[in-house]
């Protein structure tokens, strides 16, 4: 069946909702930091930037076009899971949006499986700090083998371009909050974390310790880590070292080694 599509959440209204956010969280930051930084902020904030850069290019120039051509495809045709679902169009975008949520629990788990994809997601956790720019630092390379990924999720959930375009929103919110060095106020960040992943629970995911690795993987909702029950909550941020013990060293971190990181030989990285 053919039908006329809504249009896309338009790019300058997520640009404008991501900057408010990211400036906000960067006011908290430097208020209310949730855990002391390992090295100057602005140093790691820049060398993350640069790496987000190459990032974005890649989206950009290869991601952005696929995934909007696939689900201008999916969507005219009421392809997909969401798309056959007989209920109101509210009521499948919001299934559409939780379903792309959960194909990227499923992802990240694959990354820290599989040994290509962890070569290039060790890159994202052997950041030895934890603030809103961590959420951006993907290896380009990252970003480049999530497209087959990327265009499965759209093509077996039905994604429209409208659905499409609130899940990246929703997805860019979520992450730059969840990585954010950011103490909430205890009591709301209790009631928080009961819908989706808040700071001091995506800290425990990077800490340096091979036991945490699979604990609150989600980028959006908190449920998707309960049921494959690796929801783990209770652990002190000032307990935690972020980073990766293998990589601790000044030497492993600087741009150009981490830019390199995928292309060398592995180190068990959560070996000391
Ligand atoms: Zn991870």
């Amino acid at each position: 069946m053919m039908r006329p599509l809504a249009r896309p959440v338009p790019p300058w209204l997520s640009a404008t909702l991501l900057a408010t956010e990211g400036l906000a969280l960067l006011a908290l930051e430097l208020r209310r930091p949730l855990r002391t930084a390992p090295e100057p902020k602005v140093r790691r904030d820049a060398r993350n930037a640069v790496i987000a850069a190459l990032a974005l290019g890649a989206t950009t120039a290869v991601e952005a076009p696929v995934a909007a051509r696939l689900a201008r495809f999916a969507g005219v045709r009421r392809w997909g899971i969401a798309g056959r679902l007989p209920l109101p169009a509210p009521a499948r975008a919001i299934a559409a949006v939780a379903l792309m949520d959960y194909t990227m629990y499923l992802w990240h788990v694959l990354a820290h499986r599989t040994s290509l994809l962890w070569r290039f997601h060790v890159v994202h956790h052997v950041d030895r700090g934890l603030d809103a720019s961590t959420a951006l630092r993907f290896h380009v390379g990252e970003q480049i083998l999530s497209v087959p990924w990327r265009a499965a999720q759209i093509l077996v959930i039905g994604t429209t371009p409208l659905q499409l375009t609130l899940w990246q929103t929703a997805f860019l919110a979520s992450i730059v909050f969840h990585h954010s060095n950011v103490r909430l106020p205890a009591r709301f960040e209790r009631v928080l974390r009961l819908l989706i992943i808040t700071p001091p629970l995506h800290g425990i995911h990077h800490a340096d310790r091979r036991e945490l690795e699979y604990s609150n993987l989600s980028s959006g909702l908190t449920l998707w880590d309960v049921l494959h029950r690796t929801y783990r909550s209770g652990i002190a941020q000032e307990r935690l070292t972020i980073g990766l013990p293998a990589y601790a060293r000044d030497a492993d971190l600087t741009l150009r080694r981490v830019l390199a990181l995928p292309f060398e030989s592995q180190r068990d990285a959560f070996a000391d």
